[in-house]
């Protein structure tokens, strides 16, 4: 194992030409970066059932699946826990997405994101059975589960089942590292434990981790003007003796060059470069409004359909330019075009599902504060 096989294609995040249709993957644009990254001998993509509606695995196969030989590349995909309704649903997704890559194995198979209310129905639909069979069968090589939430529910999970699997893909940054709710920490430490390899998604927290507040980024270039943000987070990630593959989403060019760019050269983060990022992670806690990394699952759950990372990222932006106006524009086009941030109902449906814990009601309570004074979306509600 070499620090350049972790760099792993995260394609949550592909390039589009409509920013408002997550389907309109940028094919040509794609294609060329799987060109640069493959040729660099990287070759690891990770996708789900769910990513741009389908079309992340669609556009994979046309990139990676119909351009290179299968054995020059691996493959992660995941079940859609949250659609599981019954045993039989688990063929009728994993045939899907096989035919969607146009593959007929995964070299690592994912439940998607693990938490309490999932939990439940991946049990009710026998799904760690169903993939440890995909796994006996050469359906799968390696099988895991994706995991966002906290080291007690992990070690439940494990508990039960990590005899049979390979690998837990955890949310881990060192921003997130010491989080209390989070907790990447124990988590990362339970799977060594379990004797479990870890592969990291949202090493930059959803970018949460690079769009900083210009007084944090002054203190990045202040100590090394030559690394960007992102590589020394990356860094962080792929320095963890456990830690196997580093996912990165890539939606411009740029941000795959600098990525190559930290893997081809990697250094092992050194211990003035980690207490500095202790620094800066308690620095930036200060700073964030609202930590959330835009993965999208409390919109999946939300019964009003609100938008509620693009609220919750008009309000990071807007507290870090207190100077300008134009995101309560924003904010109100937003409404208009999607479902104002004042339809919340407080039914908490969400809280289960967001990967970061945030209380989502009580905080778009604090956006329309901010946007729209005087209103509450607390009004009415029981
Ligand atoms: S509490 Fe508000 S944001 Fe959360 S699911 Fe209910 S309506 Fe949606
Ligand atoms: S509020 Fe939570 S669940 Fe929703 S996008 Fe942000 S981090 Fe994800």
């Amino acid at each position: 194992m070499t620090y350049k096989s972790k760099f792993g294609f995260g394609c949550m995040r592909l390039p589009v030409t409509d920013t408002n249709d997550p389907t309109t993957i940028d094919q040509d644009l794609f294609n060329e970066m799987v060109d640069i990254y493959m040729e660099k001998g990287f070759n690891y993509f990770d996708t789900s059932y769910a990513y741009h509606n389908g079309m992340s695995e669609v556009a994979i196969r046309k990139a990676v699946v119909e351009r290179y030989p299968r054995e020059s590349f691996l493959i992660c995909d995941k079940m859609p826990t949250w659609a599981l309704t019954s045993e039989e649903d688990n063929d009728k997704f994993v045939n899907e997405m096989l035919e969607r890559l146009g593959i007929n194995y995964f070299d690592v198979f994912f439940i998607h994101n693990i938490n309490v209310p999932w939990l439940k129905l991946a049990k009710e639909a026998k799904s760690f059975e169903y993939i440890k069979k995909m796994k006996d069968n050469g359906i799968a090589k390696k099988i895991g589960f994706s995991f966002h939430d906290n080291s007690k529910l992990l070690k439940e999970v494990l508990e039960e089942y990590a005899d049979i699997l390979d690998v837990v893909q955890l949310e881990l940054n060192y921003l997130d590292w010491e989080d209390p709710s989070i907790e990447s920490r124990k988590c990362y430490e339970l799977c060594a434990e379990y004797g479990l390899d870890v592969y990291v998604m949202e090493p930059l927290k959803g970018g949460v981790i690079v769009n900083l507040p210009d007084s944090i980024k002054n203190d990045f270039e202040e100590f090394n003007p030559d690394k960007s943000i992102a590589s020394m987070a990356i860094r962080f990630c792929a320095s963890l003796e456990n830690v196997k593959v580093v996912l990165s989403g890539m939606s411009k060019m740029e941000d795959l060059i600098d990525n190559c760019d930290t893997y081809e050269n990697f250094e092992v983060l050194n211990t003035e470069e980690n207490e500095f990022l202790e620094r800066m992670a308690s620095k930036l806690r200060q700073n964030v409004a609202v930590p959330c990394s835009e993965c999208g699952y409390c919109i999946k759950a939300c019964p009003e359909m609100i938008p509620i990372p693009e609220y919750f990222n008009l309000y990071n932006t807007s507290k870090n330019q207190p100077q300008s106006n134009i995101y309560r524009l924003y904010y109100d086009k937003l409404g208009e075009e999607k479902v104002p941030a004042d339809e919340c109902t407080y039914c908490e449906t969400c809280l289960d599902h967001c990967t970061q814990k945030i209380d989502i009601p009580d905080m778009l309570e604090k956006v329309c504060e901010h946007f729209e004074e005087g209103f509450s979306p607390y009004a009415g509600a029981p």
